[in-house]
């Protein structure tokens, strides 16, 4: 997996992409504008080429953009769906400018319509985009829901349903969250639950259209339907919960973003919830350790702990100066 984070844009484009490979970030998702405004003002066409060489200068980082979190592309509501529509349309638009692989939206909420109606709606919502921007090349990736109200898209069956009512597979993809998963009741957390679940996955989407993982621990229990991240190894996925997923082949060339709460460390937060993932990439605990005989070792030495992350820990991760919520 291409293990990244969520990075805050208030000191510019160029300085996201700066501050997240400080950190050692293989990919970045970023809010293209304010996340709780309807409109943003318009992307600079220099910002964006900057953007873009800083993205592209190797090794590439893999990229998304976060859309904001006022839009319903699933209202039943005649004014709501339309100004959720313009508003994505254009957070179309701006992806497109900035170059990145991926635009992440929270598919929506039917409000009392029912599932399949709402579902419907979504679909089409996806469809005007589409056909907004026919030589577009930025994948829609739809993310699965907590579960929370009546949030659309909580399991694989109807994310699949949208792709399948779409029907455009090379456009569009999905962003599995692995809160909102545990929150939505899908357990993947020891090797044979994630075997399961990964047979769903092929049973419903196909693994091509998983193209984008969000990787937050859970505050709240399996089937909770809160959507309340955890910074990882401290939740009730748990370090541990993590290991197949992120070791798995199949996703070697996927983004998976952290979204976990930061402290007043900034990104030094990030990074250690990164080097707690890459441990699990470097250290296997299955197999016994073949240790020499002797006294066992003290703690802190070579032998004793789990294997150091794959990168350095940066010296002097900038704290960045507004950090988001990212949900
Ligand atoms: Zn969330
Ligand atoms: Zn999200």
């Amino acid at each position: 997996m291409l293990l990244g984070a969520h990075i805050g844009t208030s000191d510019g484009l160029v300085e996201a992409v700066r501050q997240g490979r400080g950190i050692g970030c293989e990919s970045i998702q970023i809010f293209s504008k304010s996340p709780q405004m309807w409109a943003g003002p318009p992307i600079q066409p220099d910002a964006a080429t900057a953007f873009r060489e800083a993205v592209r200068a190797p090794p590439r980082l893999a990229t998304a953009v976060h859309h904001g979190y006022l839009a319903n592309l699933g209202s039943p509501k005649a004014f709501m769906l339309r100004r959720s529509r313009t508003a994505f349309r254009d957070e179309v638009g701006r992806a497109e400018l900035l170059g990145v692989d991926g635009l992440v939206f929270h598919p929506g909420a039917h409000l009392g319509s029912g599932v399949e109606t709402g579902l419907r709606v979504i679909a089409e919502s996806l469809r005007g985009a589409l056909e907004a921007f026919p030589e577009g090349k930025v994948r829609l990736l739809l993310e699965n829901a907590a579960g929370q109200g009546t949030a659309l898209c909580s399991t694989l069956e109807e994310l699949q349903t949208v792709l399948a009512l779409v029907d455009r597979p090379e456009r569009l993809g999905v962003t599995l969250d692995t809160c909102h998963l545990l929150a939505a009741g899908v357990d993947f957390r020891t090797e044979e639950e994630y075997g399961a679940f990964c047979d769903r996955i092929d049973a419903t989407l196909g693994r091509a259209m998983v193209r984008a993982f969000h990787l937050n621990d859970a505050k709240e229990e399996l089937g909770s339907h809160l959507d309340r991240h955890e910074n990882i190894g401290k939740g009730k996925i748990g370090l541990e919960g993590f290991r197949s997923l992120v070791g798995d082949p199949r996703w070697t060339e996927t983004p998976g973003f952290l979204e976990t709460p930061l402290d007043d460390r900034g990104y030094a937060r990030y990074a250690e919830d990164l080097g707690a993932l890459r441990s699990l990439l470097t250290a296997a605990p299955h197999v016994p350790p073949q240790l020499p005989r002797g006294p066992p070792p003290a703690p802190g030495s070579r032998t004793a702990g789990r294997a150091r992350p794959a990168r350095p820990a940066p010296r002097n991760p900038r704290r960045p100066t507004a950090v988001r919520t990212v949900k």
